[in-house]
């Protein structure tokens, strides 16, 4: 018999990062949190319930996703508050867009010291990449992780979930055993460069970290 809704885990994941960098095409995807996304008017703020088998049992993140108002600043601490774990997502098509990864950092840990963070570069669909794998080392100055992901071909959608509910439940042995439904690809990804990519990941993350944060792009 299914567990009753209410004691399934659920965190607040607050998704962060300049507008048109993807984050609503990302949290579109998982198609029952679409279907059951909640509107919070007073904050101008969608609330997709995003849920996944573990083999520990159901966990549901709720993403939430603003109406837009990044694009003219910052957001409101409404936003931040309570908020469990987070993504920061930047594109990958987009320079401006990786230079400002540390002002939405600072904002998010501002509310919320030191919880979980994933740090996203969308759209590595796209072939005119211009922020590299030996450019993105924000991530490894904070402590957060990182992920190459394309949101219209669903590469890489669940890597985020995963690593956030590994640390959120403390444990490295938490696996998803069933893939939740996703909206169909809209563009494919090149396996062969997506390997290419995951093997500059792993080359850049063996170079020393640069110690200058000005000289990060
Ligand atoms: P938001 O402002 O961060 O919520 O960004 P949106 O989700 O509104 O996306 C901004 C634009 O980027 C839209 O035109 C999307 O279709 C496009 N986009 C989002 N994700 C991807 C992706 O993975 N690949 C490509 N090529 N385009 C994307
Ligand atoms: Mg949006």
């Amino acid at each position: 018999m299914a567990a009753p809704a209410s004691t399934v885990p659920t965190f607040k994941l607050v998704l962060v990062g300049d507008g048109g960098t993807g984050k609503t095409t990302f949290v579109k995807r998982h198609l029952t949190g679409e279907f059951e996304k909640k509107y919070i008017a007073t904050l101008g703020v969608e609330v997709h319930p995003l849920g996944f088998s573990t083999n520990y049992g159901p966990i549901q993140f709720d993403v939430w996703d603003t109406a837009g108002q990044e694009k003219f600043g910052g957001l409101r601490d409404g936003y931040y508050i309570n908020g469990q774990c987070g993504i920061i997502m930047f594109d990958v098509t987009s320079r401006i867009t990786y230079k400002n990864v540390p002002n939405w950092h600072r904002d998010l840990v501002r509310v919320c010291e030191g919880i979980p963070i994933v740090l996203c570069g969308n759209k590595v669909d796209v072939k005119e990449r211009k922020v590299k794998a030996k450019t993105i080392t924000f991530h490894r100055k904070k402590n957060l992780q990182y992920y190459d992901i394309s949101a219209k071909s669903n590469y890489n959608f669940e890597k985020p979930f995963l690593w956030l509910a590994r640390k959120l439940g403390g444990n490295q042995g938490l696996e998803f055993v069933a893939a939740p439904a996703l909206a169909p690809a809209e563009v494919a990804v090149d396996q062969n460069l997506m390997e290419e990519y995951d093997a500059e990941l792993i080359k850049a993350a063996a170079e020393p970290l640069p110690d200058d944060d000005d000289n990060d792009l």
